[in-house]
Parts: structure tokens; C-alpha cells; sequence
């Protein structure tokens, strides 16, 4: 059977919270029977967008992370319910607000801190995947309808088309190390996971100091080159995509047969070389 699935594309979020606010719209004051009692006004984010910063000024790198329930084929949360959490057949998760009443451990079963505490109402909630708007055939969910910037989306998929979408757009699930299967894929999650080394390329002209465009820089590991990149109109260059605190790199620049001075850097989080002349 095909199963739901929400793609998000994080180098597509500009952090607007149409998504958080439709939700808000969607599920505020309004009980779907079936599927969930109402959601409060405040402290519920049943789809939260989480924001990183990488590097230093000015080469800076601001990402933001749309990040709902997870829909979990191997739900830690529906293990740890009873019964009162379950996983439909297309793959959306849903609590029984029933079933689940008075359950408040329940909130912290779920390792992606998706399920949030309805005081009022004395049950947990989270993100129905808007199933009760699915199931009556529409395509899209409240917040991914909203998203303007195409930076969220539902499908419906066979296995091997979401093999395949995976393989095409390179789309990768959040903590994967957890084991929980999520179906919720991601494409561009490097903006979060992972870390670049970035610099500007410059040359002396006299007594100014000019960007160097065009200027090629090389990152080393060890002896081995491992990759080049191009500085662009500024003399800005960038390896991203980098392993957080993944050991010790260098850096140089070749511009019109000039080489800089090489630079080793260590690399924890991402970093900002600074000006390197060539
Ligand atoms: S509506 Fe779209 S662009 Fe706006 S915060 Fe949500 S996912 Fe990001
Ligand atoms: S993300 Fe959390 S709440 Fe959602 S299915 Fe997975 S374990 Fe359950
Ligand atoms: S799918 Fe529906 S319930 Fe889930 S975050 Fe979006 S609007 Fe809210």
C-alpha cells in the first residue's frame, strides 16, 4: 500500500511560520473526531521550525528546520503506548485521545520531542499529519498548502517511487542513528548537519587590496587533495558539506600561478578562514 510522506526542503524555508500558523488555524478550537481533540493557542508547535547558524561574520549561513511529528515506522512512541498510539497502514501515526488520556509520560517517548502536553485537556498531541483533510481527499496538508516558498510537501508513494525520489533528490531522514524510520525525508539537511570551511581570496594591487576573483582553492586531508573550489565575484570561496568536528584540514589559493601560504585548521564547528592573500 502507499504510504503519506512530508518532503522538506530546508535551503527553501525562510522561517515565515505560515506552516505553524495554518496548523494553528486548523486545529485551535476545532476537534476532528477520530484523529484528535482540539490543539491549545499556546505552547503546542505541532510543526516547529528550528533555526542554525554556521560560520563567522561576514561569511555567515543562517538554515531553518520545519520539523513535525516524524510519523515513525518504528515508533518509540507507539511502543511505549499500549494501544493508545498507532500507525495506520498508509503510515500516519495518531494517539487515541481516549485511549491516551492522563498519559503525560507518553510526551516523552518520542526522542524528536514531537509530542507536546495538553494541560487543559490532561492529553499528549502532536502533528495528525492533518489525516482527517487526507482522508477526505485533499492532497495537501493544512501547512504544507500554506508553505509559498515550496519548502514542504506531501505525497503519497509506492516503495520503489520513494526509492527512487530519494536516490534523485538526495533525501535523507532526521537522526537516522535512532532507528525509528522516519516519514518525514529531508533534502538539503546539510544546511544543519553538517559544517563548511570558508574564506576570501584576495591580492594586492599596489596599495589596494582587490577580491580575487577566479582564484582557485584547494582543501587538503593530510598529503590528498579532496576538493577544489572557485572564488566567486567577492573572493569568497566554501567546502561545505563538511563532518562536524571531523579533524584537522588545510587550505590554499592559486590565482595566475601565485600560490598563498597554506592554512591548517581544525575543524569543529563551521569556520571563516578570513582574507588570505595570493
Ligand atoms: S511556511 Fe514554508 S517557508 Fe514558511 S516557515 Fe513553514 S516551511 Fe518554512
Ligand atoms: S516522531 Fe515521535 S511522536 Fe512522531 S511517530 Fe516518531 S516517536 Fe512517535
Ligand atoms: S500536517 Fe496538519 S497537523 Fe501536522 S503540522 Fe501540518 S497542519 Fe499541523
Amino acid at each position: 500500500m502507499s504510504k503519506w510522506y512530508f518532503i522538506i526542503d530546508v535551503s527553501k524555508c525562510w522561517d515565515c511560520n505560515n506552516c505553524l500558523i495554518s496548523c494553528k488555524d486548523e486545529h485551535v478550537d476545532n476537534e476532528w473526531p477520530g484523529y484528535t481533540l482540539a490543539q491549545p493557542l499556546h505552547g503546542h508547535r505541532w510543526m516547529d521550525v528550528l533555526r542554525t547558524e554556521r560560520g563567522q561574520y561576514p561569511l555567515i549561513d543562517v538554515a531553518y528546520r520545519p520539523t513535525p511529528c516524524m510519523q515513525c515506522q518504528d515508533a518509540p512512541c507507539v511502543k511505549a503506548s499500549g494501544g493508545a498510539i498507532t500507525r495506520r497502514p498508509d503510515g500516519i501515526v495518531l494517539i487515541d485521545q481516549e485511549k491516551a488520556k492522563g498519559r503525560q509520560e507518553l510526551a516523552k517517548s518520542c526522542p524528536y520531542g514531537a509530542i507536546y502536553w495538553n494541560e487543559e485537556k490532561r492529553v499528549p498531541q502532536k502533528c495528525t499529519m492533518c489525516a482527517h483533510l487526507l482522508d477526505d481527499g485533499w492532497k495537501q496538508t493544512r501547512c504544507s498548502q500554506a508553505c509559498f516558498a515550496g519548502a514542504l510537501k506531501v505525497v503519497k508513494l509506492e516503495d520503489g517511487e520513494l526509492a527512487r525520489m530519494i536516490q534523485e533528490e538526495g533525501l535523507e531522514q532526521l537522526h537516522p542513528e535512532l532507528g525509528t524510520k522516519p516519514n518525514v525525508y529531508y533534502k538539503n539537511l546539510y544546511r544543519f548537519n553538517k559544517v563548511f570551511i570558508a574564506g576570501s581570496a584576495a591580492v594586492k594591487n599596489g596599495e589596494i587590496f582587490d577580491c580575487a576573483k577566479g582564484a582557485k582553492a584547494s582543501l587538503y586531508r593530510g598529503k590528498d587533495k579532496i576538493a577544489e573550489a572557485v572564488a566567486d565575484a567577492f573572493g569568497d570561496f566554501r567546502f561545505d558539506r563538511l563532518p562536524e568536528g571531523s579533524g584537522v584540514y588545510a587550505v590554499d589559493l592559486e590565482l595566475d600561478g601565485r600560490r598563498s601560504q597554506r592554512v591548517e585548521v581544525e575543524l569543529g564547528q563551521s569556520r571563516n578562514l578570513g582574507t588570505l592573500l595570493v
